[in-house]
């Protein structure tokens, strides 16, 4: 059920995951910062020392102070380091006096100081020449003060790194040792280093706390540079990963969510089940939303994610196995229903038929098998209509048995009405399909002759008069002589069904005046 609540709860969370890789961002530019500022009161420190790198160290200060731009940076460093191997290979360092005064000033013990002047005498003797030679002894000097063995580490043969080389000799010579560890601390300490430089961190901090000669310092101080850069290219990569993550996870959240959207339209139960999934889903993404605030790296809150993603497709599956059993039920009630629409279209089809049936009989003569005057009447109508619509002759037959009484009255009732049955069907295998004969009541009939005007029914009628004389119409072997007589009428402009039918009627009477077994058409 996606809702704009749910839809906004994942904003929050993104603007918030946002907010944490910002933080990161300001953490780094911290850290920054501050070895903008160990530069800086290195090159302070440093400063005085040559007059030939003077200027360039005032120009790096001013270069990291006004905002670290690398290449600048990078390019003035390399000037500075130019500078400092150019005064180095220059011969005597000039400034070789006043770092013995420095040294002089800040011996610990009369021990120390001896040991500088043995030095110094050496170097003025020419016996140090190189300036590194000066440096490890100084070195060694030095060392001793921190109560260990003078132990001189080899001099570097291979070609120190940018800082290293910033910070050969001459600066380790006169700064502070232990206040650029505890800067390097410090810094260490503010960093939020990610999980995959943790490991390296925290070894490059147990030699910081362990070293204390200047030749580890150098080193350090590349290593800091290089595990600094580290740390930023994998926080730019953590955050693209966690950027991607986030992405992927917020389709398959949309997803999911219309899938239980589509699932949970079916029926008010579902929708209420809907609402109460709804606040499920928004518990987990409020769980979700504070636990990634506590994560501290990205596998974690991909853990996280994993476990409160895999929670909610738990639920959803049981939600949809629900679902598909309400929907199972559903389609069984649906099949029964359909089961008994079925029956109930094929009863009320039965009923149908029944009713035409019983239509169909209500509309016959049970004596004769004709249909009788209902259905007369249903019938003379649509021909009535059909003849107004397309015109074209329709004619009208009356006809009546004659002297019935007598056929009954000798031969009785039964053979009266075998007669009307004999009649009828011969005047009913006389006409064609189109045409139309109905036992009217007693022993009367009408027909209804399409296409035929009075000219033409006459002949029909005159037909069929014959036909019924020459029967043979008998009772128990007994000839019974029988004639019919025929009224006819043609429909005519303005007739209804009842005046043609009068004026046929009418025409009967007229042939039953004219002596009967005869045929007359209506005037
Ligand atoms: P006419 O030539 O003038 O028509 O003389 P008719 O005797 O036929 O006179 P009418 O048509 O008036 O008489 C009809 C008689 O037919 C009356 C009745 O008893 C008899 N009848 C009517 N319906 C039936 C029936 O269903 N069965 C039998 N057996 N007789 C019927
Ligand atoms: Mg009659
Ligand atoms: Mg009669």
């Amino acid at each position: 059920m996606a809702t704009s609540a749910d839809e906004k709860s994942w904003k929050n969370k993104y603007a918030q995951l946002a907010d944490e890789l910002d933080g990161k961002r300001v953490a780094w530019e911290n850290s920054e910062k501050i070895l903008c500022r160990a530069i800086v009161r290195l090159a302070l420190a440093v400063q005085g020392l040559d007059s030939a790198i003077d200027p360039h160290l005032a120009q790096v200060r001013d270069l990291v102070r006004k905002g670290v731009r690398s290449e600048q940076l990078l390019q003035q460093l390399d000037n500075l380091t130019d500078t400092l191997i150019r005064v180095e290979h220059g011969g005597k360092p000039s400034d070789a006096g006043l770092l013995f005064q420095f040294l002089g000033h800040c011996a610990a013990s009369e021990e120390e100081k001896s040991s500088l002047e043995k030095v110094r005498e050496r170097y003025e003797a020419g016996q140090l020449g190189e300036g590194k030679s000066l440096f490890v002894a100084l070195l060694q000097v030095v060392s001793r003060r921190a109560g260990e063995p003078a132990e001189v580490k080899p001099v570097h043969t291979s070609k120190p790194g940018i800082i290293g080389k910033l910070f050969t000799r001459k600066a380790s010579d006169h700064i502070d040792v232990n206040v650029l560890r505890e800067k390097m601390i410090a810094l260490l300490d503010s960093l939020e280093i990610p999980s995959s430089d943790q490991f390296r961190a925290s070894r490059f901090k147990e030699r910081l706390l362990a070293d204390l000669d200047a030749d580890s310092l150098e080193n350090a101080l590349s290593d800091m540079v290089s595990l600094l850069f580290a740390v930023k290219t994998n926080i730019q990569k953590e955050q693209q990963e966690i950027e991607e993550f986030l992405t992927n996870l917020t389709g398959k959240l949309a997803e999911l969510e219309t899938q239980a959207g589509g699932v949970a339209a079916i029926s008010t139960e579902v929708a209420r089940e809907g609402a109460a999934m709804n606040t499920a889903f928004s518990g987990h993404m409020d769980e979700l939303r504070s636990s990634a605030q506590g994560a501290t790296d990205l596998g974690q809150l991909k853990g996280l994610l994993q476990s409160r993603l895999e929670a909610i497709t738990h639920q959803l599956n049981s939600h949809r196995e629900r679902e598909a059993r309400r929907v199972a039920e559903m389609e069984t009630q649906v099949q029964l229903l359909s089961g008994r629409l079925h029956e109930m279209e094929v009863e009320s089809g039965e009923l149908r038929t029944k009713l035409r049936s019983a239509h169909n009989k209500a509309l016959l003569d049970a004596l004769t098998g004709l249909p009788n005057r209902g259905a007369y009447d249903e019938r003379v109508q649509q021909e009535h209509l059909r003849w107004r619509r397309f015109g074209g002759p329709l004619s009208l037959l009356v006809w009546d048995i004659d002297y019935f009484k007598k056929i009954n009255d000798r031969f009785g009732h039964l053979a009266g009405d075998k007669a009307i049955a004999v009649i009828g069907r011969n005047l009913a295998s006389g006409i064609r399909e189109t045409d139309f004969i109905a036992r009217y009541g007693g022993e009367e009939f009408v027909m209804l002759l399409t296409g035929a005007d009075a000219k033409a029914a006459l002949l029909v009628a005159e037909h069929l008069r014959v036909k019924v004389k020459n029967c043979g119409f008998n009772s128990e072997g007994k000839p019974i002589p029988i004639t019919v007589s025929c009224g006819i009428c043609e429909f005519r402009a303005g007739d209804t069904e009842e005046t043609a039918f009068a004026r046929a009627d009418q025409a009967l009477y007229q042939a039953k005046n004219q002596g009967r077994d005869r045929c007359v058409v209506a005037a």
